[in-house]
């Protein structure tokens, strides 16, 4: 347990001699393990497991839960995962190469996303994975392809409900989207895939990301839900499956309350029960990302210089935006909030606080870690650590930015 009340919306992580640790080991040790050291992200294995088994403790055991590669798609981490949840969902080629090097079945792997080229659809077609269409065009290309390769595609429909996921960080659905298909449109879509060399799979609807509130995801899940089994009306054949989406988010900053997890798992044993009077058979998916890996990951870089401007001071490390974009605030946010930060190797008993910023090398005033926060005094060499680091972090930074070098990751 980390003993800093500023640090309340973190999970536990193990301090050994007042250093932040993981696997057993000081994140120090870890970090200066070769002699160039860059920043590095950590992610916790053991971790990782937890968080997946909690989900499967609270859903009722006939929801399937996937793992959107999107979030963290470190080919360890996506292998590690792939060994505990039920299936992958992937939106590139590049993903879907990581997925299917993985134990998942490929009839579990599912690839959305807008602009798959024809090269990704054949690669889809190639590994048999169940392609979620986004456009009537994306669905007469593959039908194309197929004809040409002699199979069938497995496909399901991507809809863009009229509705959207409340309160949520990002809104991916309702009114005009360039994701999905829009759900008036879908009956007619259903009628063009009479004849076509494809196999009816189901319906994915994901509304959001980065929701806290149970209320509002479990509302977008009946919505949901109770629209594919509108649509299903129209369907060519019974669907194997609904993906009703997920958008479970983690708490960032002080005041985010945790997902109320057993409600969202109570709620869905409710509509799920419903949706297997209708169609018995038919499997219930839900797609996480950042809840699954966003709390198992720690963004650590080196503090090269201290300096104190007109009575602030400035802890200037080797990394920053380049490397972890959403913690300075510049990954969609709308308004600049902190990411727990903290100094990793001065959490012992004699810690004296002081007020700080955390800044990087880049010449942009944009390339802030923190601002103003209480933190463990510190000194030139030492490591600040940023929380809740798993998802939508070295994947989602723009690292040729400057031309620093780019941070190391692992998994332990
Ligand atoms: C981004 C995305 C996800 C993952 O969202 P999280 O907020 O990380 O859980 C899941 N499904 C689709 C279709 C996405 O685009």
């Amino acid at each position: 347990m980390i003993g800093l009340a500023l640090h309340a919306q973190i999970p536990d992580f193990e301090v050994i001699d007042g250093c932040l640790a993981m696997g057993g080991r000081s994140v120090m040790d870890w970090y200066f393990e070769t002699h160039d050291c860059p920043p590095l992200y950590l992610y916790d294995h053991a971790m990782l497991t937890e968080r997946v088994a909690e989900i499967k403790r609270a859903f009722p055991p006939v929801v399937k839960l996937h793992y959107a590669v999107k979030a963290n798609p470190m080919r360890e981490v996506v292998q590690m995962i792939g060994t505990v949840v039920d299936g992958l969902d992937v939106a590139s080629a590049g993903e879907l190469a990581i997925a299917i090097q993985t134990n998942v079945p490929r009839s579990e792997i599912s690839f959305a996303g807008p602009g798959k080229t024809d090269l990704e659809l054949r690669y889809a077609l190639e590994q048999d994975v169940v392609v979620n269409v986004e456009s009537a065009n994306e669905l007469s290309r593959l039908a194309a392809i197929a004809s040409k390769l002699g199979k069938r595609a497995k496909v399901a429909l991507r809809v863009n409900p009229a509705f959207e996921l409340k309160n949520s960080g990002m809104r991916m659905s309702g009114g005009p989207k360039q994701f999905g298909i829009d759900a008036e449109r879908i009956p007619e879509v259903l009628t063009e895939l009479v004849g076509l060399p494809v196999d009816f799979q189901g319906f994915h609807v994901f509304c959001g990301s980065q929701n806290l509130r149970a209320e509002a995801i479990c509302e977008a899940q009946t919505k949901s839900l109770e629209l594919c089994l509108e649509l299903s009306e129209h369907a060519p054949a019974p669907p194997r499956f609904f993906n009703i989406g997920g958008g479970m988010g983690i708490p960032y900053f002080p005041g985010d309350q945790r997902v109320d997890l057993a409600s969202v798992g109570a709620h869905l044993a409710d509509i799920v029960d419903r949706a297997r009077g209708l169609h018995p058979l038919v499997e219930i998916v839900v797609e996480l990302g950042r809840y699954i890996v966003g709390e198992a990951g720690v963004y650590l870089c080196q503090i090269i210089d201290r300096k104190v401007s007109r009575g602030e001071t400035f802890l200037i490390t080797n990394g920053g935006l380049h490397h972890h974009l959403a913690a300075t605030g510049n990954f969609g946010q709308v308004i600049r909030k902190n990411y727990p930060v903290t100094i990793a190797n001065r959490l012992g008993p004699d810690t004296v606080l002081e007020r700080v910023n955390v800044v990087g090398p880049l010449c942009t005033p944009l390339d802030l870690l923190a601002q103003s926060i209480e933190a463990p005094r510190s000194e030139v060499g030492d490591l600040v650590a940023v929380f809740q680091s798993g998802a939508y972090g070295y994947s989602a930074s723009p690292h040729s930015f400057l031309g620093h070098p780019p941070p190391r990751q692992l998994l332990v």
